[in-house]
C-alpha cells in the first residue's frame, strides 16, 4: 500500500533468481572504449593477477581467463581491438535458468556466480549469449568475470580498469557512463553497444566498426534471449544425480517453490 493517497506503489519487479545490495545500491558500469584500445592485454593479465589465476591462457575465456581481448591474434596484429567477458547483464539469462539459484545479480551491477552453492549442471554456460561461462575442470562448477565485486566493496574500480596504461577502461555511476559512452561515440563518428542488448548490460562498447568487427555478437534488446541448452545437458540435468544428492535435492525445492522459474530455462522466450 502506498503512503501518498491516490498513487499506486511501484510494482516489485518478480526476478528470476537471487538479489542483493553490497554497497549503496547504485548500478555502475564498465564503459570500454575501443577507439583508445591498443590490444596489449594488460587488462587480462591484470585480471589473472587479482583473481589468482594462472597465467598461459590468453586468447580464449575458459576457467582460468575470465577476459580476453579479441581478436585472438598478438598485439599489433589488429586495426580493431574487442572486450570479451561478462557484461554483466541487468536481466541475466545465467541466472534464470539456474535450478539451484547459484547466481546473484547485486543492485550494483555484479552478476556472481557462488561457487559453493554451484552443482555444475552447465545449464547458465549455454544460456549466456555472450558463451563467457566456463566451468572449472578442478572443481567441476562454473565460473566466470565477478567485476572485482570484492574491491568494489573498498571502493576500488574492477582491476583490468584500474591497469589499462591508455585510458580505454572507464568505470563509475551508469548514467555517468552512458553520457561519456555517447560523447565518444559521437566524437569518433561510433556506436554504443550493451545499452540495449538482452534488456540492458552493465559493460558499455564504443565501438568503431560493426559489432562483429570487435569480435561481440549480435544480441536482441529482449530480456532473456531465447537461448539453446543442449537436449543431453538438459536430460543429464533432469535424469542423474547432477550436483549429488543435495543439490538435486535444492533443484527440487525451488521448482517446488517457484515453478514459474521454470519457463526461463525450458521454454526460452
Ligand atoms: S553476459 Fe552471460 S554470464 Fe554475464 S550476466 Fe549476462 S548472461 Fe550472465
Ligand atoms: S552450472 Fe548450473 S548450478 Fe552452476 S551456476 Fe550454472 S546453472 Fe547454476
Ligand atoms: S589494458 Fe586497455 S589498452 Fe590494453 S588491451 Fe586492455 S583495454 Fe585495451
Amino acid at each position: 500500500m502506498s503512503l501518498l493517497p491516490g498513487v499506486a506503489p511501484a510494482p516489485v519487479e518478480r526476478r528470476p533468481y537471487p538479489t542483493a545490495r553490497g554497497l549503496d545500491g547504485e548500478a555502475r558500469t564498465i564503459l570500454f572504449d575501443a577507439a583508445k584500445c591498443i590490444g596489449c592485454r594488460q587488462c587480462v593479465e591484470a585480471c589473472k593477477d587479482w583473481h589468482d589465476l594462472p597465467r598461459g591462457e590468453t586468447y580464449r575465456i575458459g576457467a582460468t581467463t575470465w577476459l580476453t581481448v579479441e581478436p585472438p591474434v598478438p598485439e599489433g596484429m589488429a586495426r580493431i581491438w574487442g572486450r570479451n567477458s561478462c557484461m554483466h547483464c541487468d536481466h541475466p539469462s545465467c541466472a534464470a535458468v539456474c535450478p539451484v539459484e547459484a547466481i546473484t545479480k547485486l543492485d550494483e551491477g555484479p552478476v556472481v556466480i557462488v561457487q559453493s552453492a554451484c552443482i555444475g549442471c552447465q545449464y547458465c554456460v549455454h544460456a549466456c549469449p555472450w558463451h563467457v561461462i566456463a566451468i572449472n575442470p578442478v572443481t567441476g562448477r562454473a565460473i566466470k568475470c565477478t567485476m572485482c565485486h570484492d574491491r568494489l566493496g573498498q571502493g576500488a574500480v574492477p582491476f583490468c580498469v584500474r591497469i589499462c596504461p591508455v585510458d580505454a577502461l572507464h568505470f563509475g555511476p551508469g548514467a555517468e557512463m552512458e553520457a561519456r559512452a555517447d560523447t565518444l561515440a559521437g566524437e569518433g563518428g561510433g556506436s554504443v553497444y550493451g545499452r540495449r542488448e538482452a534488456g540492458g548490460t552493465r559493460v558499455l562498447h564504443v565501438l568503431v566498426g560493426s559489432a562483429a568487427a570487435h569480435g561481440l555478437p549480435a544480441v536482441g534488446s529482449g530480456r532473456y534471449p531465447v537461448h539453446r541448452i543442449p537436449w543431453s545437458t538438459t536430460l543429464r540435468g533432469l535424469l542423474t544425480l547432477t550436483g549429488g544428492p543435495r543439490g538435486k535435492w535444492r533443484a527440487i525445492q525451488s521448482a517446488w517453490r517457484k515453478p514459474w522459474r521454470l519457463k526461463y530455462r525450458y521454454w526460452p522466450r
